[in-house]
């Protein structure tokens, strides 16, 4: 044991359980949209899928510290399902880890620039929902495809994402929105009035493109904002779309981290997606089997050197000592927490598999 340890001893009264309850109190939420998600995805999983599902977290452990500044997932059960709120969650934190990893060594190495993009239509019927997503692939293909895009775009990541309306009034978070404010201004609609879009799915992709550091002094080169507009309305063939976002990802880090929040995220909202059964099944059968994050060009390579290791050097250090295992077993409402020491040789192994961090904990 090292002396950084001995010297923290004698806090170390914390009960277990309430250490449990600070480790686990963004797991705990997760375990209740389980329940949920067991329940409307009966007769839509197979049962076997369903039991696994339903036994997702329900066994933990995490690395501590004495003093609980620090922790991290140690082993875990889980059933990989894309639709199980703590496997995606778990997905989007380590996805977020591998899109900032691969775009500092795009940065760094291959001398590149990122724009983050997204690109939106009118929002569809549970009905048309499925449709619409594929009409957006074939869409986004052929904007790639594009003379002018593919002369300037080195690689990218898109991220599908899909939101669902489950106001059916207008609410005043809604209506002091300021990308919506405009459309209910048009309309003459006040906070409280009929929401119109109440009941209704927006597919959209997030997408971060690689770009030659000189394409921003390019005249020749460089795309407007009006001119993706017009692209992506013909690729669509809806003259209707009234926004593309488009912007520089600046080198801060604060700016590069929104970027790639926003492709790691969740394809769907926990509290949409869960909304009752037959939203579930709706997003069910639009999104299951599809492909929901793509990496293409430069991104494709680097993902490549990612897991291969090759990128190790961009990744940040976790410096902490972990001292203690917490356990964690999930008894019917809640977790049963035991917490120990880790022995000697425990502590070496852990340590060392825990000098890079794995996840980004920024995602909710
Ligand atoms: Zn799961």
């Amino acid at each position: 044991m090292t002396k950084k340890q001995e010297g923290k001893i004698g806090k170390a009264e914390l009960k277990s359980t309430e250490l449990g309850v600070y480790i686990l109190e963004r797991c705990t939420p997760k375990k209740d949209l389980v329940r949920k998600l067991v329940e409307y995805a009966k007769g839509v999983f197979t049962p076997k899928t369903l039991e696994r599902v339903k036994t997702c977290g329900d066994f933990m452990q995490h690395l501590t510290t004495f003093d609980m500044n620090a922790k991290r997932v140690h082993r875990s059960n889980s059933c990989g399902n894309r639709f199980c709120p703590i496997c995606t969650w778990n997905k989007a934190k380590k996805d977020a880890i591998q899109i900032s990893v691969t775009m500092q060594g795009i940065r760094e190495e291959k001398d590149q620039e990122f724009i983050l993009m997204t690109l939106t239509a009118p929002n569809v019927s549970g009905a048309e929902l499925k449709n619409e997503i594929d009409k957006f692939n074939v869409a986004f293909k052929n904007l790639m495809k594009r003379q002018a895009v593919k002369k300037v775009i080195n690689g990218y990541i898109r991220k599908l994402e899909v939101t669902y309306n489950k106001e059916r009034f207008i609410t005043k978070e809604m209506y002091n929105n300021p990308k919506r404010q405009e459309y209910f201004v048009k309309r003459g609609l006040e906070i409280g009035d009929n929401n119109p879009n109440y009941d209704t799915y927006h597919p959209h992709f997030h997408v971060v493109m690689a770009v030659n550091k000189s394409y921003f002094n390019q005249a020749t080169q460089y795309i407007s904002q009006a001119k993706w507009l017009e692209m992506w309305q013909e690729c669509m063939n809806d003259s209707s779309i009234t926004q593309v976002d488009i912007r520089k990802v600046r080198s801060s880090e604060k700016s590069e981290n929104g970027a790639v929040l926003e492709v790691a995220k969740y394809s769907a909202k926990g509290n949409e997606l869960y909304h009752s059964k037959s939203v579930f099944e709706i997003f069910y059968k639009a999104l299951k089997g599809r492909q929901l994050l793509t990496f293409n060009g430069l991104f494709k390579d680097y993902v490549k050197k990612f897991k291969n290791g090759e990128l190790d050097k961009y990744k940040k250090q976790d410096d902490t000592e972990y001292t203690h295992l917490l356990t964690s077993v999930w008894q019917k409402s809640k977790y049963e927490n035991v917490l120990r020491e880790l022995t000697v040789e425990e502590f070496e192994e852990y340590n060392t598999k825990a000098k890079h961090i794995e996840e980004n904990d920024e995602v909710e």
